[in-house]
């Protein structure tokens, strides 16, 4: 499905890229919610956690991987830090683009 995300991903909307490799994309939260607010997402465009195959299951592993090397560069891994992922419209997804919120930087 294609999604703002997916412009992100083919840089034809600006994003503040953090992280990206050839499965996965970091990026900051336009709106964040804390002082530390990374999207990280699979550049394959799952729709949410409940299209997650079985087949994406190693991806789904990379993505928290990816969470650890955004910690560590964001300087929150040692102080903490939230992973968030919203499902679906009661779940309060907006973009319908799997992804992670890794949030932190203060008290949560
Ligand atoms: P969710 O509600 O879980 O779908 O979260 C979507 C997130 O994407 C929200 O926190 C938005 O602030 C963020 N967002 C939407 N558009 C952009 C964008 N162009 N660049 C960065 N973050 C965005």
């Amino acid at each position: 499905m294609e999604t703002v995300f997916s412009k992100i991903i083919r840089r034809e909307i600006p994003a503040t890229i953090v992280y990206e490799d050839d499965l996965s994309l970091a990026f900051l939260d336009i709106f964040p919610k804390a002082p530390v607010h990374v999207l990280i997402i699979p550049k394959k465009p799952i729709e949410s956690l409940e299209h997650v195959q079985e087949e994406d299951l190693p991806l789904i592993a990379h993505l928290f991987s990816v969470v650890k090397k955004v910690a560590a560069q964001t300087g929150v891994a040692e102080s903490g830090y939230r992973i968030a992922i919203n499902c679906g419209k009661e779940g309060g997804q907006e973009v319908p683009h799997l992804h992670l919120h890794l949030m932190g930087g203060k008290q949560l």
